[in-house]
């Protein structure tokens, strides 16, 4: 258990002072504050169908489907556009950051691997493999290993539409722009931050109904399952 200073904050004979230094925010009207409460709601009603809803299962075919039959190595480029997580350690100064994946993906010798990096700050390039496998490591593909990748594909493009919703929110509340998402454009203001957090949730909507079809394989058209994805690896070089 840590005691943090929000713990103590009754007992802080500061206390009006630190509440002094916080940044200073736009006042929402209410019909504002009802626009955000309910796509709030909205996300997280729409976050918790995507993820209990079944799920194409992922195998080693799919994701190899297209590549060479023979020895080959492809990593794709790094996303544009990342995931926005918010740490939510209060001693950070920013609170939000974006994480970047990156997939490489290959066969050499009969061996295969197929491994999801991902870093922790948009630029900072410490990619760590989150998920997959490298048989030239020794790695068996388990089934195991395959469910997991499903987070880290799918379970992502929900993160990442939900992540930038919630980003857009907390941007309209405090009216700071941390990950710089209003460099060129709208200036970020409630409205266009409002705006921007409902252009995220109607994609999460349209997963809703792509992950539906899903389940009726007949009228599925053939790439509709993937093009939701944001992170479809570019074929960069080939061996
Ligand atoms: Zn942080």
């Amino acid at each position: 258990m840590s005691f943090t200073s929000a713990h103590n904050d009754h007992l802080d004979p500061d206390k009006h002072l630190h509440q002094d230094e916080e940044p200073e925010t736009p006042q929402l009207t209410p019909q504002q504050k009802a626009q955000v409460a309910k796509l709030r709601n909205e996300i997280y009603r729409l976050k918790t169908r995507l993820f209990a809803q079944p799920r194409t299962p992922i195998t080693k075919e799919s994701l190899f489907e297209g590549c060479p039959e023979g020895d080959f190595e492809w990593d794709s480029e790094a996303e544009d556009v990342g995931n926005a997580w918010n740490c939510g350690e209060s001693d950070c100064e920013t609170g939000w950051h974006e994480s970047i994946q990156v997939i490489e993906r290959g066969r050499k010798d009969g061996k295969t691997w197929f491994v999801v990096l991902e870093d922790s700050d948009s630029g900072s390039g410490d990619y760590q493999p989150c998920a997959g496998w490298d048989e030239r490591e020794g790695d068996e593909v388990a089934q195991s290993i395959l469910d997991d990748l499903w987070f880290h594909l799918y379970g992502r493009s929900i993160e990442h539409f939900a992540g930038w919703a919630e980003y857009c929110i907390d941007a309209a509340i405090t009216g700071n722009d941390p990950l710089d998402n209003w460099v060129f454009g709208n200036s970020c203001e409630p409205n266009s931050a409002i705006e921007a957090a409902r252009d995220n949730v109607k994609y999460l909507r349209k997963m809703k109904r792509l992950q539906t079809k899903h389940l009726k394989p007949k009228k599925l058209r053939p790439n509709e399952h993937s093009s939701i994805l944001p992170s479809s690896p570019h074929q960069r070089r080939a061996i």
